[in-house]
Parts: structure tokens; C-alpha cells; sequence
């Protein structure tokens, strides 16, 4: 059973490294990211499906953050999904198989998720402690942003 599993362990680091190779870095990563989302329809099937994603009040939803009835959808909507849930994506692959746009939702999240672990330590589904992201207190991180203009935690897009 070792050996299987170390056989498929390292068949998905070869998939991923040839994934997010094919994504480029930073801004040619970003850029796509952007190009790919604009083919949007907001559907919500990624955020249904989510088994992270548990907020009642979705702010993707909040009219003031993404404007209703508005085609192409806004980035806003997808850096929201990012910001909430890139710390505790478990990579479960909903978001993207469920997609009727056949957006990499979970490419783009799963990507962002290595960076964030990269960065804190947290790999969630086998960390027990908190993510990252669920430490932040929004008024607090608010207050800080303001007062030093260091944004270290959303960083990712250098
Ligand atoms: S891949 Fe991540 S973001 Fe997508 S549905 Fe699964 S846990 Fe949620
Ligand atoms: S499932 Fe696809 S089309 Fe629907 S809201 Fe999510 S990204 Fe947009």
C-alpha cells in the first residue's frame, strides 16, 4: 500500500508542478486568472458547493461589492472567494467540476493555497489549528492596513 501511495503521492506533484507551470507567476498568473473569470456567469455553483465556504451573508452578494446584474462579473466577486477561502481550500476540486464555464477555479485556488501555506505553515484538512485567514479580525486588519500601508497579508500577487 506504500508504495502505491507514494506512486500517486508523487504522480500528483508531477500534475501539479506542470499545473501551475502552466499558469506562469505573479502578474502573467494574475492576468490569466482575470481573463479566465471574465467568462463568469455567476451561477454560484462554486460557492455552493464549497464545503469551506459557510458564511450566511455572502459578500459576494453585497450589492456595494459586486454590483447585481452586471456582465462580465467583476473580478471583485472572484478576489472575494479568494480572500476567504484560499487558506482553507482542501483542493476538493467542486468549484471546477461543477463550473458551467468550465473555469480552473480550483487551479486558481489551489495555487493560491500552496502560497499561503508557503507562507504561514497551515495546510488545511490536516492542520487542526485555525487558518490563517480566520485569525484576522476584519476591523483590526482594517486599522493596521491603514495605519502602516503594509498589506503583507494579502501580498500574494508581487
Ligand atoms: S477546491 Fe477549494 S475552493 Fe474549490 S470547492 Fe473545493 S475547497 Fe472549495
Ligand atoms: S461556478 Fe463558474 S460561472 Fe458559476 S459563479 Fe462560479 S465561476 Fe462563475
Amino acid at each position: 500500500r506504500g508504495k502505491v501511495e507514494n506512486a500517486m503521492l508523487k504522480l500528483g506533484d508531477k500534475w501539479r508542478a506542470r499545473d501551475f507551470g502552466s499558469l506562469g507567476e505573479g502578474k502573467e498568473r494574475l492576468q490569466k486568472m482575470m481573463e479566465d473569470s471574465s467568462r463568469c456567469t455567476k451561477c454560484y455553483a462554486c460557492i455552493e458547493n464549497c464545503p469551506i465556504c459557510y458564511c450566511v451573508e455572502c459578500s459576494t452578494k453585497k450589492p456595494y461589492l459586486v454590483p447585481p446584474g452586471v456582465l462580465p462579473v467583476p473580478f471583485m466577486f472572484h478576489l472575494i472567494r479568494y480572500a476567504h477561502v484560499s487558506d482553507s481550500c482542501v483542493n476538493c476540486g467542486q468549484c471546477e467540476e461543477t463550473c458551467p464555464m468550465e473555469i480552473a477555479n480550483s487551479l486558481y485556488m489551489h495555487a493560491l493555497q500552496t502560497d499561503m501555506e508557503k507562507m504561514f505553515g497551515h495546510t488545511p484538512g490536516v492542520n487542526m489549528d485555525l487558518p490563517v485567514l480566520a485569525l484576522v479580525e476584519e476591523q483590526a486588519e482594517r486599522q493596521r492596513l491603514f495605519e502602516t500601508g503594509s498589506d503583507q497579508i494579502y501580498d500574494v500577487f508581487k
